[in-house]
């Protein structure tokens, strides 16, 4: 094996695209990103290259004007960008979810409206559950859209959107009482709304407000906002699907092919690590002879790959489920869950690798240890995928006693 994480049976054209990405990334990002994180700065000269590449469109299908890609192909290019840097596989991310949701759920006036001008990365996705007072906890959901004549107006605060301000379409997730009865489960009042906007902070939109970056300890770069609606009115026919009540159901379709993401983003994060780390190993000197020739040293090492060989694995498996029209949600749930656990530990041992260094700014290592938490948390964390594993594991192995 030459290097880590291959993955066995790609086409030519899956093969051709990932080598143009990882080009772009060694050139582009990495001599950049840790000097533009520090400073907070939004990536714009890269996204135009994504642009380029076409990576906005990657799954969108071909007649919306997209590449027409399958689950894996995106879930590699995205281990490649976040090998580079994290938070340009964020700028991403949220994109991705809406033009699926869009392509899964959308009637097809939405998909005509939308996929095309998000293909060509024109239209740029952020999606919106969590509030201020809940994020695991969907179905507590209290943002409200009341129905008035053609339109809906909907009130209520949102927390934590990626892409909230440079966003122009942000699918937002509240409760919607139209039609569904006093008692009617939680996760079946509610409802998908297809909210266009001007990318920018301060009122962006009549009755619609981002107020502005929230400040993170890592993840910078791609903006990360609120979002408060007050009176916003929305026409009935940007209901994701033209059905209200279904939302929930979208929402976590989207967040499930969303794990697989971030369990790809947890892998290219965990390999720029070792990959840090294994150089480091060998430039540094203790004792007479390279650290790397410590016992101690070599078996972190050991440890590091074994963990992004089996986290590359996890991950290859969910994609390709999913993408063989099955359900992934056990597979998904596991990838998202032992990659971002791996990859906090792999970052955590590299750093420890780069002694006093990695305490430093000046080394890489320390922007990915700010990095890497945040895949503890997004797309549900831990302990959530650990419900949703556990739930289908019971499903699975049933007692017939
Ligand atoms: C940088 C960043 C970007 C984000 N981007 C987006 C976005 O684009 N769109 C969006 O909608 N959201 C986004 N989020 C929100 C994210 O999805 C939530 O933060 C996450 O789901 C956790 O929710 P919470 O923060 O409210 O924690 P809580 O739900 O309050 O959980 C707090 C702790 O309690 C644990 N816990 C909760 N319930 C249980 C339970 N039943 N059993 C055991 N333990 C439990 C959790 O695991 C966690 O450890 C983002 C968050 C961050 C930090």
């Amino acid at each position: 094996m030459a290097r880590l994480a291959q993955t066995a049976g790609l086409t030519d054209v899956q093969q051709e695209i990932l080598s143009t990405v990882r080009d772009f990334v060694d050139k582009e990002i990495i001599p950049v990103a840790t000097e533009l994180e520090h400073r907070d700065e939004y990536p714009q000269a890269i996204v135009d290259g994504l642009k380029e590449l076409g990576l906005f469109g990657l799954m969108i299908p071909e007649e919306y004007g997209g590449l027409g890609e399958s689950l894996l192909t995106y879930a590699l290019c995205v281990e490649e960008i976040a090998r580079g840097w994290m938070s340009v596989s964020g700028i991403i991310n949220t994109h991705f979810i809406v033009a699926y949701m869009l392509k899964q759920h959308g009637t097809q006036e939405q998909k005509d409206h939308f996929l095309p001008r998000m293909a060509a990365g024109d239209i740029r996705g952020a999606f919106s559950m969590s509030e201020p007072a809940l994020g695991s906890d969907v179905s507590a959901i209290t943002s409200k859209a009341v129905k008035d004549g053609d339109e809906y107006v909907l009130n209520g605060q949102k927390m934590w959107l990626t892409n909230g301000g440079t966003s122009s379409l942000v699918a937002v997730l509240v409760r919607s009482d139209e039609g569904h009865p006093e008692g009617t489960a939680p996760h079946k009042s509610m409802t998908t709304f297809l909210v266009e906007k001007e990318p920018g902070f301060g009122e962006v939109r009549p009755g619609l407000t981002v107020p502005g970056k929230i400040d993170k300890m890592g993840y910078k770069g791609v903006d990360t906002t609120e979002l408060i609606m007050d009176g916003l009115r929305i026409p009935a026919d940007r209901v994701l699907g033209g059905v209200t009540g279904r939302g929930f159901y979208q929402m976590m379709d989207g967040v499930e092919v969303g794990r697989v993401n971030v369990a790809a983003r947890g892998c290219g994060v965990a390999q720029r690590a070792f990959e840090l780390g294994v150089r480091y190993a060998q430039q540094r000197h203790t004792f007479g002879k390279a650290i790397a020739q410590h016992q101690a040293i070599q078996f972190k090492l050991a440890e590091m790959a074994t963990k992004v060989e089996a986290a590359h694995a996890m991950m290859v498996n969910a994609a390709r489920k999913k993408d063989s029209g099955e359900r992934n949600d056990l597979e998904a749930g596991m990838a998202k869950y032992l990659a971002s656990e791996y990859c906090k530990e792999v970052v955590e041992d590299a750093f420890r690798i780069h002694g006093g260094y990695g305490f430093s700014k000046e080394y890489e290592i320390e922007r990915l240890y700010r990095e890497a938490p945040m895949l503890l948390i997004g797309e549900g964390t831990a302990e959530i995928q650990k419900m949703i594993i556990g739930r289908r594991l019971l499903e699975e192995y049933r007692f017939q006693g």
